[in-house]
């Protein structure tokens, strides 16, 4: 694949503008979040879809996709007009039921200042009513003489006026939800948020019995579900929260309005009980495919059968159009943070190529770009920090040395320790121990050396495969695999030993599917005898027929071996083409393509008994009819 070219050729088909530009600043970036989603098409055309109609989303995807910004993005799309005021009032008759008040938005805010206005008035009029009676007293004190009975008399009084309740018959309602001047629908997101703040709480108060405390309709706080009356409530990793939470929720979005109560059990706020509030809310949900599992089923079936289900996407076609989606993708990264200087078109070149890389497979562009935002902005922080004009190669390319992922940063440690402990060689023969590569996190490659070790079956019937460490599972399900590869390969047949395998440290989250054609390798070198050459490493998933199949992260995987110092790396044919290791790596590492196990074996045994080996091999392969294992390439 060709790596992209800021200079190529305009055809004729695309928007010129985006290729005649200096730098980044000279793209222009839409002014709406729904403009600015990149690379998700048929999201973006559901979800504007679901605003005009009102109606609910689920977005599955990778975290860094969009699914937030979708979300915010249909808020913007909902009509602003509609928005309400929200006031909670005291209830006269029923001091813990305050009543609810809807009228349209800006209107709130005036009703509280007529009523303070009211209060205020009344409260005035009490002092003067107060001023007028101590007055009288003190005059007819004075004209009797009796002074000092008639300054007890006034301060009896002024107490006794003080202490009338109430205060004031005039209660200030409160402004629950405050919509004023709002040019646009609410969007709140309430991932992650607890009962209390999703649904409307109110606040305990310890003074409630007295009657001096404040009053029920006061202490009633709007949740998240009101704050977003026609809005979007949006909820990332839905499947986390609680069941009980998620069926409320459900309640909620049926009958558009909740009453509002306090939720802990024991505070005071649980006796009071608020009129049914508005919530008249469109759910936008989100999570991984997993979150499905802890999603309330009703709240699924209410989604799907009333609204939309999106699935998004982490990668996209690489064409033109498409990379200068990612060029607009930049300028707005880079406009969004607005400290950092915009990118020469080389930069934003590189940009592209690390979408390519980290796309994983080939023709492909990834679209995990909240990761990608990182880089920019790593780029553009070097950049700010030499007080560049604006963003270069060289500083994308220090930005994805300094930035790297928490997984990388363990995969590099992690080769140096193994190195120390002497785990694994990069040189030299060993038999029975072979450097598989994995895949940690993302993309982080990290050498892998499998262990096998063949005896003589201690049980007269059959050998057994014994798997330790944690990827004894797959370690097994290899074996059994190859076992008849073994036999029609080498004539050797496994039941005749007990196999030994060992995963040697492998670390937590290591995926280990595409091991098979390592572990066939150490089996095989074990059973015969022949060591393992050290400077190679190797992935791949074998086929039951001896096939070599494609495999995930290659890139990284070869990354990873060339900075362990493994000189050469065989890895599927198939996966060529996802081959997009950076520049600095290319010379240190030879990259072998391999179909069959046959060819693996050419590559990696080494020394002694390798020749035998090879020729009983191919005496046996000549004696397959229709060569179910090809002649190993020389
Ligand atoms: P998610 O909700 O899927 O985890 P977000 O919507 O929060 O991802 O994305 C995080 C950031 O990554 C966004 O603010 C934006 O800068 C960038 N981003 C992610 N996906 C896209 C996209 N499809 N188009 C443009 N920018 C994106």
């Amino acid at each position: 694949m060709a790596n992209y070219n800021p200079n190529s050729e305009v055809s004729d088909d695309e928007t010129p503008q985006i290729r005649d530009y200096k730098t980044s600043g000279d793209i222009e970036v839409p002014d709406r979040i729904i403009d600015q989603i990149i690379g998700q098409e048929e999201a973006v055309e559901t979800v504007r879809k679901a605003a005009k109609q009102r109606r609910n989303v689920l977005l599955i995807g990778e975290p860094g996709v969009g699914k937030s910004m979708l979300a915010k993005g249909m808020a913007e799309l909902l009509p602003p007009e509609e928005l309400q005021d929200i006031l909670v009032y005291p209830n006269m008759e029923d001091n813990q039921n305050p009543l609810i008040g809807v009228m349209p938005a800006g209107e709130g805010k005036n009703v509280v200042t007529n009523y303070k206005v009211k209060a205020k008035g009344q409260e005035e009029r009490k002092n003067m009513f107060m001023i007028a009676i101590i007055s009288l007293i003190l005059v007819i004190g004075f004209v009797m003489q009796q002074f000092l009975a008639a300054i007890i008399a006034a301060g009896i009084v002024f107490l006794a006026l003080q202490q009338m309740k109430p205060r004031s018959t005039v209660m200030v309602p409160k402004l629950l939800i405050n919509n004023n001047k709002r040019n646009m629908a609410p969007f709140v997101d309430a991932t992650g948020a607890h009962a209390g703040a999703l649904l409307g709480d109110v606040r305990h108060d310890p003074y409630q019995s007295g009657g001096l405390g404040t009053p029920a309709h006061e202490r009633v706080e709007a949740g998240m579900i009101h704050k977003a009356n026609k809005g979007v409530l949006y909820v990332d990793e839905i499947g986390s929260m609680q069941m009980k939470t998620q069926q409320e929720l459900l309640t909620a979005m049926q009958e558009k309005k909740y009453q509002i109560t306090g939720q802990s059990e024991t505070s005071s706020g649980a006796m009071v009980r608020s009129q049914e509030v508005p919530c008249d809310f469109v759910l936008v949900a989100s999570g991984n495919l997993h979150v499905l599992e802890g999603m309330h089923p009703a709240l699924r079936s209410r989604i799907r059968g009333y609204g939309y289900e999106v699935f998004m996407k982490d990668s996209m076609k690489d064409t033109e159009e498409n990379r200068d989606k990612l060029v607009q993708f930049v300028a707005q990264e880079v406009k969004k943070d607005g400290r950092i200087p915009h990118f020469s078109k080389e930069a934003v070149a590189e940009i592209i190529h690390e979408a390519q890389r980290r796309a994983g497979k080939k023709d492909s562009l990834t679209l995990k770009l909240r990761d990608l935002g990182g880089l920019v902005r790593a780029a553009g922080d070097i950049a700010k920090g030499e007080k560049a004009d604006h963003v270069t190669v060289d500083h994308v390319l220090n930005a994805k040395k300094l930035a790297r992922t928490l997984e990388q940063q363990i995969a590099d440690r992690y080769i140096v320790q193994k190195k120390r402990y002497r785990v694994f060689k990069s040189e030299g023969g060993e038999v029975g121990k072979v450097n598989g590569l994995a895949i940690i996190g993302d993309r982080s490659g990290i050498i892998m050396p499998i262990a096998a070790e063949a005896a003589p079956a201690q049980s007269k019937d059959e050998g057994k495969i014994i798997a330790t460490g944690k990827l004894g599972e797959i370690a097994r399900e290899a074996v059994q695999n190859v076992s008849a590869l073994v036999k029609k390969h080498t004539g050797t047949d496994i039941s005749n030993y007990d196999i030994h395998i060992q995963f040697l440290q492998s670390y937590e989250g290591v995926e280990g599917d595409s091991a098979s054609v390592s572990v066939a390798t150490a089996v095989v070198s074990a059973l015969e005898n022949i060591p393992v050459d050290q400077s190679v490493a190797l992935t791949g998933s074998l086929s039951i027929r001896g096939d070599v199949l494609p495999v995930g992260g290659v890139t990284g995987k070869i990354e990873a071996a060339a900075e362990a110092g493994i000189r050469k790396v065989l890895i599927p044919k198939s996966n060529m083409e996802d081959v997009l290791i950076e520049e600095r790596y290319r010379d240190k590492i030879e990259i072998v393509p391999i179909e069959n196990l046959s060819e693996v074996l050419e590559h990696t045994l080494s020394g002694k008994g390798k020749k035998s080996l090879m020729d009983k091999m191919q005496k046996i392969t000549d004696m397959v009819p229709h060569g179910i294992l090809q002649k190993p390439a020389t």
